[in-house]
């Protein structure tokens, strides 16, 4: 799918192998197929700053391509550096991305869609269903804009933020592979990380397509009874086929599998929770990572106290889990893992 503006293509959807194959058939050489693919890569915003292309060239790409960087609505500061972006595209639908500084480097968290379907309890981004499903060139144009707004290289991609990215697997898969192509913007696959909340044959592709792609699985719960009130996905993927699913990953990819844990008051959070999730996870390429709830004002839901935390992560490290806790960035913005929406 490519989205389009007056009948126009966005370009940042084409591979620098595709553009190739376009400026051949506008009878130029293909090595300018190259030259644009590195340009759309420096976040330029007009054909004209592609200095080094011939204004005949320029003036066919502008008759049926656009480079479709979003707008940007809304600029927001954390005090902890941390910045979200509500950006706009040429249809008007709007998704957030965060900017995170980490000691290891900057990180963006990017949209997959625009809203989500899947119905998570606790989540922000569901909450009026999904409107559409991005393209690959509108996630390239989320990074290569907060490039420009920040003026700060990013480092490490996560798809994380609005949206399933594995409901949108193909537009995710192509954004991949222009993200990381060392002709563009060059980001290592091992710095890329994807969320799922758990579509196990999306699971099974993605570790023959991308084995090198971090893989992050919201899991939430020990159990399909808790699962099953926190993510409505868990009535169609059982948590038992999940968990095997995640061990056949590992055993694929030689990679180990982020399950990411949001603890909640009372919902997710006991020692009987802890001991069981403990006995699934032990013994094999499994992380835990623990993230304290973040607060979405229309969702019931509360954090768990810090002491019950502790706790929480003393079980699994006793066990021999590895496990760590979520430094939580951006939540005084409403920037943290839940929070995001489509704009207001
Ligand atoms: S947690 Fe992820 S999968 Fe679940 S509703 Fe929110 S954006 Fe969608």
């Amino acid at each position: 799918m490519l989205s389009s503006y007056e009948d126009k293509l966005n370009i940042l959807s084409f591979s620098h192998t595709e553009l190739s194959e376009i400026v051949a058939s506008l009878g130029e050489k293909p090595f300018r197929g190259r030259q644009i693919f590195g340009w759309l890569a420096k976040g330029v915003e007009t054909f004209e700053e592609m200095t080094n292309l011939p204004s005949r060239l320029i003036k066919s790409l502008k008759e049926h391509y656009f480079i479709g960087l979003p707008d940007v609505e809304k600029t927001q500061k954390s005090k902890d550096g941390t910045i979200k972006c509500l950006y706009e595209f040429d249809d008007a639908v709007r998704v957030e991305a965060v900017f995170m500084k980490y000691s290891y480097g900057n990180s963006l968290c990017i949209s997959s869609q625009a809203g989500c379907k899947m119905g998570c309890t606790f989540c922000a981004s569901t909450m009026n269903g999904l409107e559409r499903s991005l393209t690959s060139g509108e996630m390239l144009g989320q990074v290569l804009k907060m490039v420009k707004i920040t003026g700060e290289d990013i480092r490490h991609i996560v798809v994380m933020g609005m949206g399933e990215p594995f409901d949108n697997y193909d537009e995710l898969s192509k954004f991949l592979k222009l993200i990381h192509d060392e002709n563009g913007y060059g980001i290592g696959y091992r710095n890329i990380t994807v969320s799922t909340c758990g579509i196990i044959p999306a699971i099974n592709r993605f570790a023959e397509d991308f084995p090198q792609v971090n893989l992050a699985i919201s899991l939430h719960a020990s159990n399909d009874e808790v699962r099953r009130k926190l993510m409505p996905i868990a009535s169609i993927y059982k948590f038992d086929d999940l968990i095997d699913v995640s061990k056949s990953y590992t055993v694929k990819t030689g990679r180990r599998i982020t399950f990411e844990y949001s603890l909640i008051k009372g919902v997710n959070d006991s020692v009987e929770d802890a001991e069981r999730l403990a006995k699934y996870l032990k013994g094999w390429l499994a992380h835990v990572n623990l993230i304290p709830l973040n607060k979405v004002k229309e969702r019931k839901y509360e954090a768990t106290g810090e002491n019950t935390i502790r706790t929480f992560k003393e079980i699994l490290e006793i066990r021999g889990i590895p496990v760590t806790i979520r430094r939580t960035l951006g939540n005084d913005i409403d920037a943290a893992c839940g929070q995001l929406r489509r704009g207001r």
